[in-house]
């Protein structure tokens, strides 16, 4: 693995903890690449310098902290680390079917401390992107969940099926033919087409499939001919500029912990914060191994992170 330059490697300044951690990492590595390679200790010692500068994590929730209903067993050691040395986290996520109130509650119900200040998902990057840069729209279409219609009508965008201004599309969990049409009918009129975020499916450890935001949207350009003018959330980077703006943090202290190369990953490079990779989800070793370009740092899941950080 190439060493990245202009890092320090101080081996002598190396937590044994550490140490081991990385010598492990490196172990399991080597165990499962069939040519020899060079360890990766220096890489990694590298970026342990750069973990101790991180001020503040945002943690992406699916796949990171928990899967479905299920919640990782490192997840919450990990809080509590962070906790103890006073670095500050929030969770985000792209998965607009639920409101800031209800993502609270999914949160404590899994076991997890967490209040309404703590979490940014796609509907605060959607509504921050229509109050900074379409001040012409204020009455919308939601193609959404009552949650999500509710969320925008309590945040100075009245919902508006009559005529509105534009139509915004979310992962709408209940969704059904009518109002598939009306948006349809209002997007093929013209009027703005924004969509919360471009995921395809949503992860579930369930055995079915879960179309997204990105399904229906393809959706609805297939029966318009429009494109979505707006696709917000990850990997977009507002939706990290709105975590710099309310914490007050330049992009070297924030590191982004996700699941996904071309979402989590993609959108840390993009704003120049430090991008962690978990496997504990979507992207397999192989494939992280394979990415161009790589994560910062690799970790088999936040169990990992949190002994790094210790
Ligand atoms: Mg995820």
């Amino acid at each position: 693995m190439t060493l990245q330059l202009g890092c320090s490697i101080l081996f002598f300044g190396v937590r044994r903890q550490q140490l081991k951690t990385v010598l492990q990492v490196s172990k399991g590595l080597e165990n499962k690449r069939k040519a020899p390679r060079v360890t990766p200790v220096g890489f990694f010692i590298c970026m342990t310098d750069r973990l101790k500068n991180i001020r503040h994590f945002a943690l992406d929730l699916d796949g990171t902290l928990y899967l479905g209903g299920r919640l990782f067993e490192a997840t919450r050691p990990f809080l509590a680390t962070l906790r103890e040395r006073g670095i500050g986290r929030t969770f985000f996520t792209n998965n607009s079917s639920r409101s800031t109130k209800q993502y609270v509650e999914h949160l404590t119900h899994l076991g997890i401390e967490a209040a309404a200040d703590d979490i940014f998902s796609s509907t605060h990057c959607t509504l921050a992107y229509l109050r900074e840069e379409r001040p012409e729209i204020r009455r919308v279409f939601v193609l959404g969940t009552p949650a999500l219609q509710q969320e925008f009508a309590e945040s100075g965008f009245p919902i508006d099926e009559a005529n509105p201004d534009a139509v915004v599309v979310g992962f709408d969990t209940t969704l059904v033919y009518d109002r598939l049409c009306q948006a349809a009918w209002w997007i093929a009129k013209g009027k703005p087409f924004i969509a919360t975020h471009p995921d395809r499916v949503c992860p579930t450890d369930k055995p079915t499939v879960l179309p997204d935001c990105g399904a229906i949207c393809k959706l609805l350009t297939h029966a318009t001919g429009r494109e979505p003018d707006a696709v917000l959330g990850k990997p977009d980077p507002r939706m990290l500029r709105g975590i710099l703006q309310k914490h007050q943090l330049k992009p070297s202290d924030l590191a982004v912990v996700g699941d996904r190369l071309y979402t989590d990953m993609a959108m840390a490079r993009s704003a120049g914060a430090m991008g962690i990779l978990v496997l504990s989800g979507e992207t397999t070793r192989e494939q992280a191994d394979a990415a161009h370009p790589k994560p910062d740092l690799i970790v088999a899941d936040v169990g990992e992170l949190g002994r790094l950080l210790a």
